[in-house]
């Protein structure tokens, strides 16, 4: 159980970082599990490092016994809290034997050992990242203490058949009474966060594997009886990744056996366990039948990250917490470069981009605002932020296009051998990758420290007579997270110039004596600076920050018709796009402050008309161009947010293209799309899917009979949950009342498929409007609603409050009342669960004045609490900072 505060939480800061006083050479750790009860007898093998006694982390533990060097302590021999064991030493090694008694079953936190299921077929499993492992043991639970572990599992074999660790198997057997044994040995030194045990009746698939080096591996995925027929993609997914590793990094798997267990009780998406990555069921399972096409990815995705984990966090770990992107960012990076690999890599690139504008942007926009590499916290869990993955995978992304291929390769060699087995820092990473190109690159340790999204502002000016081009360019960051003055960033800018008729200008910078390529990176790096280019003929259109070559916020004064030279003719496909968005921004802009004549909204709509007429592009790619900004990302783009407005532009904004387009054709290339109707997962059946629903959600709002019906037979004859779903939320947005039977049926359908029917709770938590509330409210009343599974708690109160805007800020301040009320309840059984359901209500200053009074009241009421949990009290803290 987390213990609850009263006293305001105390602060650890990167500045009073110390080495460990310890080590734990080897840990023993003997379980006899239960799911009442299960007792464990752990011996630490311990050498000093440094003076001082010896302090181990450990809470919710049952001391039971303890000895030190054979001898048995009595209390007057320690200190104990409820969150330490303090035993003053005076020689340089010793051995301790503690043993402690757990309750499994009572473990709602899913923080430590705990049971997934029920408790007459669940199974029993661990989860130690950040601080879970002091739940299981008195440990110094810090990731720079790593040891080599021996594990031996003891449980009744009929109740528990299938007994598992991290390491390698080193026997098994049966015991009296009907219990049995299994021992594994993990000989790479770990941190404590990367044991794991699974211990239940669980089925498997299994791969033989020979690795590069030629390492037979033998990979198996668990999972409960009823589900183990869909684990197939994710053991292809993850044999593409160990190939990947071997090809891309040079990165071969390190033991003979790699296990995966899929449970449906997962606080987070997966966790990279050595030798036993343990995912949220979510990641793992895909069929055609329950699965999108989007969850394919994702399960490709996460078995990527965690595998990847191997090398980017187990072999080489953070020294402290507060090192976090040192894995998580680069092991971000390095899924995304497979996912791009895998798949289509600008089409990657959008989607990435377009999750950090939504996720991360504004997470550094208000309270919850912090460095990538936070300087202090008051609990680790609330920093597993999309700060320090999404922006983190940024900041490697921007080393790796500087070093380019094969420097970043001989980076990453110099990275890997030069800290194999240690807990390293941000600047060892920096130092190694920069060692092996000699460049310092320690000016990019100020994206590190430094919070806030950098705005880079650009003028472009045309000197006719001089027949140059002139980019001004100047870099502010706003002040936040405790950060007044900031620093200059060297920003990679990426560029091109455009000709008006849509040719790419060779360039020839100030620098050059002649002209050569069209395409060039440079790196601003000063507060001001300008950019000039040589014999150009015309006021060119500059295509910018290419790639999205920096996580900054770009200000360019596009007129709509150079926007629409870009999203007509750029071939860097990330900038094609982002021409568009742009482009749809001023368009919404046009549309808010009721400009009837908007040249951006024309030039947007006929832009589009022209591209979806035209048969040479990709269909992926045209969805993602008729998708303007979501609500959330409009959000940005005024001062005082209304949600009711912003959704009633971007509804107008949509209908505005529609009916460029013309209802004719969306019907003709939705029947097209129709015809080509498939049960496979190749690129094109995947986007002609995604395209077929972009286009009936648009034929919705010009012709919304039409549409429902075509929703409905596609609803009815779907070959698969991609259509399925699509044609679900199209019609519940149209009509919610036609879409009830549906629903019904779907409800029904998949009655015994937990991840289908989470699916079931998000798309009814996201229909917009009056009345969002009330049918959230009915559904928590459905029988399979509980606030003890965390999937299903993100997919109806978590779904809502982040992503139904309209339904979550009613005026009445109903919507703030409910969720406050909720997460108190969520917080007594699951605080990191609630912490980030809390995380809804950032961003409330900036609501327009009714909404943001009722916040604030809900809020303001909420932090005042002394009963709640440190997770959510340290978020709703921060938060109510506005
Ligand atoms: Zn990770």
């Amino acid at each position: 159980m987390n213990d609850r505060v009263d006293t305001p939480n105390p602060v650890i800061r990167l500045a009073d970082y110390c080495p460990p006083t310890w080590a734990v050479e080897h840990v023993e750790l003997d379980f006899d599990l239960g799911i009442d009860r299960t007792e464990l007898e752990a011996t630490l093998r311990l050498r000093r490092h440094a003076p001082g006694p010896l302090r181990l982390n450990g809470e919710g533990l049952e001391l039971l016994e303890a000895t030190l060097d054979g001898r048995p302590l009595t209390a007057a021999d320690y200190t104990l809290t409820d969150s330490t064991l303090e035993i003053p030493l005076e020689n340089d090694t010793a051995v301790l034997r503690t043993r402690v008694a757990l309750r499994p079953a009572e473990n709602t936190a899913f923080e430590g050992l705990y049971l997934s299921g029920s408790r007459d077929s669940g199974f029993l499993l661990t989860q130690c990242e950040a601080e879970g492992f002091r739940h299981i043991t008195f440990f110094p639970d810090r990731p720079d203490v790593q040891s080599t572990y021996t594990v031996t599992l003891r449980a009744d074999k009929a109740r528990f058949p299938v007994l598992l660790a991290g390491g390698n198997p080193d026997g098994e057997g049966d015991l009296d009474g009907g219990r049995h044994w299994a021992r594994f040995v993990d000989p790479h030194p770990k941190p404590s966060y990367l044991f794991a045990l699974v211990a239940g009746r669980l089925e498997r698939i299994s791969h033989d594997y020979t690795t590069a080096d030629g390492r037979a591996v033998a990979l198996h995925i668990w999972a409960e009886a009823d589900v183990i027929d869909r684990c197939d993609y994710a053991m292809d997914s993850l044999i593409r990744s160990m190939r990947w590793d071997e090809e891309t990094y040079g990165r071969n798997y390190d033991l003979d056996v790699f296990h995966v267990v899929a449970t449906h009780d997962f606080n987070m998406g997966a966790m990279e366990n050595k030798g036993l990555n343990i995912f949220n069921a979510k990641y793992l399972l895909a069929d055609f039948d329950s699965s999108t096409d989007d969850e394919y990815r994702h399960v490709e995705a996460v078995v990527a990250h965690e595998y990847f984990h191997n090398w980017s966090g187990n072999r080489v770990t953070c020294r402290d917490w507060f090192q976090l992107s040192l894995k998580e960012g680069l092991t971000v990076f390095r899924e995304q470069s497979f996912s791009a690999d895998m798949n289509s890599a600008p089409l990657k690139r959008i989607e990435d981009v377009a999750l950090l504008r939504r996720a991360q942007f504004p997470e550094d926009a208000g309270p919850l605002s912090h460095p990538v590499r936070p300087s202090e916290y008051s609990e680790i869990n609330n920093f597993y932020t999309a700060t320090v993955y999404e922006k983190g995978s940024e900041l490697v992304r921007m080393l790796a296009g500087k070093l380019g291929k094969e420097g970043f390769r001989r980076g990453m060699d110099l990275y890997f051998k030069r800290h194999d087995g240690q807990a390293a820092t941000i600047e060892d990473f920096l130092s190694a990758l920069g060692d092996a190109n000699d460049t310092d690159l320690t000016p990019y340790l100020a994206w590190y420290g430094q919070a806030g999204t950098p705005r880079l502002s650009v003028t472009g000016q045309y000197d006719a007579d001089a027949r140059r081009y002139t980019l001004h360019m100047r870099q502010r960051t706003p002040a936040g997270a405790g950060q007044i003055e900031k620093v200059a960033l060297p920003i990679p800018v990426k560029l091109a110039l455009f000709g008006k008729d849509g040719t790419m200008l060779p360039l020839r910078l100030e620098d050059d004596v002649q002209a050569h390529g069209t395409e060039r990176t440079v790196v601003i790096d000063s507060a001001e600076s300008r950019v000039v280019f040589h014999d150009v003929d015309a006021v060119p259109v500059p295509s910018l920050l290419r790639g999205f070559s920096a996580p900054v916020i770009l200000e360019f004064d596009y007129a709509p018709d150079e926007l629409a030279v870009l999203l007509r003719h750029d071939v860097d496909g990330f900038n094609r796009w982002e021409a568009g968005q742009q482009l749809a921004g001023l368009a919404y802009d046009d549309l808010r402050d009721g400009h009837q004549e908007s040249a951006a909204v024309s030039a947007w709509t006929q832009a589009l008309a022209a591209l979806f007429a035209d048969s040479s592009i990709d269909d992926a790619l045209l969805a993602e161009l008729l998708t303007p900004p979501g609500e959330i990302e409009l959000v940005e783009r005024q001062p005082e947010r209304d949600p009711e407005r912003i959704r009633a532009t971007r509804v107008q904004l949509l209908t505005a293209l529609a009916q460029r387009i013309g209802a004719s054709a969306l019907r003709a290339r939705y029947d097209a799309l129709r015809a080509r109707t498939s049960n496979t997962l190749d690129a094109a059946s995947q986007a002609a899917r995604q395209l077929k629903r972009r286009v009936l959600d648009l034929l919705a709002l010009v012709d919304a009979g039409a549409a429902q019906q075509l929703a409905q037979d596609q609803f009815a004859q779907a070959p698969g949950m991609t259509d399925r779903l699509a044609a679900l939320s199209t019609l519940g947005h149209s009509d919610i009342a036609a879409a009830a039977p549906l629903l019904g049926t779907f409800r029904e359908r998949y009655a015994d498929n937990a991840l289908a029917l989470d699916k079931w709770y998000s798309l009814q938590a996201q229909l917009p409007g009056d009345g969002a509330l009330e049918r959230v409210m009915a559904l928590e009343g459905d029988a399979t609603f509980t606030l003890r599974n965390p999937n299903r708690v993100q997919s109806l109160i978590g779904t809502f409050a982040r992503a139904n805007p309209t339904g979550f800020h009613r005026t009445d301040g109903a919507a703030y009342r409910w969720l406050a009320d909720r997460l108190v309840a969520l917080d007594a059984l699951n605080p990191q669960v609630a912490a980030r359901v809390a995380t809804a209500f950032n961003g409330w200053k900036r609501l327009e004045p009714v909404r943001r009074e009722a916040a604030h009241a809900v809020v303001a009421g909420l932090a005042a609490r002394t009963d709640l949990s440190r997770d959510l009290t340290d978020i709703l803290g921060r938060v109510a900072l506005g």
